[in-house]
């Protein structure tokens, strides 16, 4: 037996709805995340016979993608439960990490375009839940080759501002820059969320929000990223220069309303790593217990080695925490959008990616000499969690930045 789920805040409808997402993220997701984590070349990863149209085509088609926008448009919003959404997500965690965040990314613009009332972001969220074969696929665009860190903690430093800007002429804006090659998705995007500075000399705080369309002219991409972790997230720079984007796609032309809603951002963006991480976490304790029970050494499993039980009893008390935790943060801001609790989707992003990891580490000492053979799952697991404690942000700065938000 695995960890058995506790929770009973799950009704009959959210539990049938979860055996299909099992189905298909054990028997599409995970044996596609496998396959795509061992081509030696990332851009085999999005080529057109690729498994990985396969998961997004799959996604799609049970209406995963638009979980997060209204019925009005085409989503499934108005009707789900909370715990449902929550328990997709770390299910589809637990199955292939770096799938789960492509995945997650590839709606962003599309769930913010539904925010806004603007008549061609309503139609281009409604586009996106009619999209059932994944050709509209999103991603977000902040991360810049000289500013990481400074999209945190930049402030209003001039030097730290982006170097992605944008210049309003007439009806268009003139951007020039690059975004960088950690952009999740970045070449395979349709779509971005879009990050740029508008006001130099306010640094961070001068910037805007634009969801964009990426085959303006002017807009090329970089090659796929070769990186440790998540090989199957698809990621690359976006480069801008002299791109004309209209207008009327500059949804937050105002600093100072993108300053006082980034907490919204901040907690929807860390909450949902914290329960796809406290996923990955149950995965690597999962494949650590099957293995104690059918590795004889000492002419017994080694279950029945004491250090053994030990090992298996902090692992599972550290999974079930971080699950919890994300649960319970998640249900929080999921029923409050627009005063989320910031400190605590920080705090849980921290517990849970640095849960997965240790807990992925512990699962490869459990393992032997097999955790380090890529026979068994156990260290892709362990190279997938590791990302996490910098993806999205590096964790000793997010815990830092939450402390505004205290
Ligand atoms: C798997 C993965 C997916 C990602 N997806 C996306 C995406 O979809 N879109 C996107 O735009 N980006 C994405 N990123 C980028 C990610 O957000 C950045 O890597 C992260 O913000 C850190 O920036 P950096 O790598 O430039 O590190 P740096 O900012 O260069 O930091 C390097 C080190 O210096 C420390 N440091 C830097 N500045 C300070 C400071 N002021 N005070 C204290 N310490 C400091 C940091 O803690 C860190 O240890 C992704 C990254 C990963 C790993």
């Amino acid at each position: 037996m695995t960890i058995r789920d506790i929770d009973i805040n799950i009704n009959k409808e959210t539990k049938s709805m979860l055996k299909e997402v099992e189905k298909f993220s054990m028997g599409v997701m995970r044996p596609a995340g496998i396959e795509l984590d061992r081509l030696s070349n990332p851009a085999d990863v999005v080529k057109k016979e690729s498994v990985l149209w396969d998961v997004f085509k799959g996604f799609r088609e049970m209406d995963l993608h638009s979980l997060q926008i209204p019925k009005r448009l085409g989503g499934t919003a108005d009707d789900l439960d909370p715990m449902a959404a929550i328990r997709i997500t770390e299910q589809l965690g637990y199955a292939d990490a770096g799938l789960t965040i492509s995945l997650g990314v590839s709606s962003l613009p599309f769930n913010m375009a539904a925010m806004f009332p603007m008549p061609e972001m309503q139609e281009l969220a409604k586009d996106y839940c009619a999209d059932k074969s994944g050709k509209m696929i999103g991603c977000w665009a902040i991360t810049e080759p000289d500013h990481g860190t400074d999209w945190s903690l930049g402030g209003s430093k001039p030097k730290c501002g982006p170097s992605v800007t944008a210049i309003l002429k007439g009806d268009e804006y003139i951007v020039n820059g690059e975004k960088s090659e950690w952009v999740s998705n970045g070449t395979i995007a349709t779509h971005a969320v879009l990050h740029v500075g508008l006001y130099p000399e306010r640094g961070m705080e001068g910037q805007g929000l634009a969801i964009i369309p990426l085959d303006l002219p002017g807009i090329s991409r970089g090659k796929p990223l070769d990186k440790m972790g998540q090989r199957p997230l698809n990621q690359g720079a976006i480069i801008f220069q002299d791109a004309r984007i209209p207008k009327k796609f500059m949804v937050v032309p105002n600093p100072d309303f993108l300053k006082a809603t980034a907490g919204q951002g901040l907690a929807n963006v860390n909450g949902g790593m914290s329960i796809v991480f406290a996923g990955l976490a149950k995965a690597a304790y999962d494949e650590a217990y099957r293995y104690t029970r059918k590795r004889i050494q000492g002419g017994m499993p080694i279950f029945e080695h004491k250090n053994i039980k030990l090992k298996l009893m902090q692992m599972f008390t550290q999974v079930e925490a971080a699950r919890a935790n994300a649960r319970r943060m998640a249900l929080y801001n999921l029923k409050n959008p627009m005063n989320p609790s910031v400190v605590h989707a920080v705090a849980a992003k921290c517990f849970s990616t640095e849960t997965a990891t240790q807990v992925a580490s512990d699962a490869m000492q459990i393992f032997g000499g097999y955790g380090l053979a890529k026979e068994y799952p156990i260290e892709k697991i362990f190279r997938d969690a590791r990302a996490s404690m910098i993806e999205d942000g590096v964790n000793e700065v997010l815990a830092i930045k939450a402390t505004e938000f205290m």
